[in-house]
């Protein structure tokens, strides 16, 4: 009986782990999202002294953010099929279009923007 005993214990301390390291990898995603949204000025609500994006005419990226505001950003290239709500799209450069997808920015499949700064002609 009391190795039976022994045994419960330490099934509940594996059970216990296992419970802890999921919550640990959903503090991690928070973390991510986090990150990504205070990375984003249109979801900080800051304004002014943006990058200036690409002429008039030319194409380029944008990045779309969604609500609720933990779902990703959304990366596209500027006239994309993909419509999106213009109150939150905006334009950025190559350099931030790199670093929000490091950061996990949803990409487009529709215009597979990565690719299309790959081919060099956005
Ligand atoms: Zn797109």
């Amino acid at each position: 009986m009391v190795a039976e005993g022994a045994s419960e214990r330490l099934e509940r301390l594996l059970f216990l782990r296992r419970v802890q390291l999921q919550e640990l990898a959903r503090t991690d995603r928070w973390i991510r999202q986090e990150r990504l949204r205070l990375s984003d000025p249109a979801r900080t609500g800051e304004r002014g002294a943006r990058p200036a994006g690409p002429a008039m005419g030319a194409r380029g990226w944008v990045v779309f953010t969604p609500e609720p505001v933990l779902d990703p950003p959304q990366l596209h290239v500027a006239g994309c099929g993909v419509r999106t709500p213009p109150e939150r799209t905006r334009r950025i450069g190559q350099e931030e279009l790199t670093r929000l997808a490091e950061l996990g920015a949803t990409l487009c499949t529709e215009c597979d923007p990565l690719q299309n700064l790959r081919s060099g002609r956005p």
